[in-house]
């Protein structure tokens, strides 16, 4: 309810200066300053790897960072069009430590990091989206891992389930933080799938939907 109010002060405070050619300025702060600092849900959206770290390599010789940014920066839109402030840890091919992906889910106080990967086996039968959690994972972090995998599994994808390991983003961030790994570029049929932007828009949307109807809860 607070939220409309203020996207409506906003609309009609932008349309009023529109219509008078003043600055936006001094009304702008004063909305800003009255509106409650986390009225929005802030989610960190982390496409794994980039620039100089490929991440794994697909049976026919895809990179795995291609794949997380382009299913990233859909998760981001998606949740962008769900009036979530998003942010991308890199919305472009280039390197970002571990430790600056976490950092800026802390600075933020997001309401969740979800870092995006693909994964790879020798055995090139095994298949399936894993949501993964820190060890420590709160109740909290629990239910979005689990709204995730849920909302995956209804969008058709194969689930090897929730595990807990401590990977440095999720042990670095102080709020909820999941990684999903999408599938197995080792896995021909699988592989082929992740490459297929369809297919990127499908898990985008899959892991859009958990992450609106978690945060929801
Ligand atoms: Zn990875």
């Amino acid at each position: 309810m607070m939220r409309t109010q203020v996207g409506w002060f906003t609309t009609q405070a932008v349309m009023f200066c529109v219509v008078l050619g003043v600055s936006l300025a001094p009304g702008g702060r004063v909305l800003a300053a009255a509106a409650p600092q986390h009225s929005r849900r802030v989610v960190v959206v982390d496409p794994g790897h980039g620039g100089k770290d490929p991440g794994t390599t697909g049976v026919t010789g895809d990179q795995e960072k291609n794949i997380t940014l382009a299913v990233g920066r859909e998760v981001a839109a998606y949740l962008a069009r769900h009036d979530i402030e998003t942010r991308l840890t890199r919305s472009t091919d280039r390197f970002v430590s571990l430790e600056a992906r976490a950092a800026l889910a802390n600075r933020l106080h997001a309401d969740l990091l979800v870092s995006i990967h693909a994964n790879s086996n020798p055995d090139h039968s095994i298949h399936g989206f894993t949501v993964f959690v820190a060890p420590s994972a709160s109740a909290r972090t629990q239910a979005l891992a689990r709204a995730e995998m849920k909302a995956l599994i209804a969008a058709g994808f194969p689930s090897r389930g929730i595990h807990r390991r401590p990977y440095r983003v999720l042990v670095d961030s102080q709020g909820p933080a999941t990684l999903i790994e999408l599938g197995f570029m080792s896995n021909p049929a699988e592989n082929a799938r992740l490459c297929n932007a369809a297919v990127q828009k499908r898990y985008a949307r899959a892991i859009g939907e958990g992450i609106v109807a978690g945060l929801k809860r």
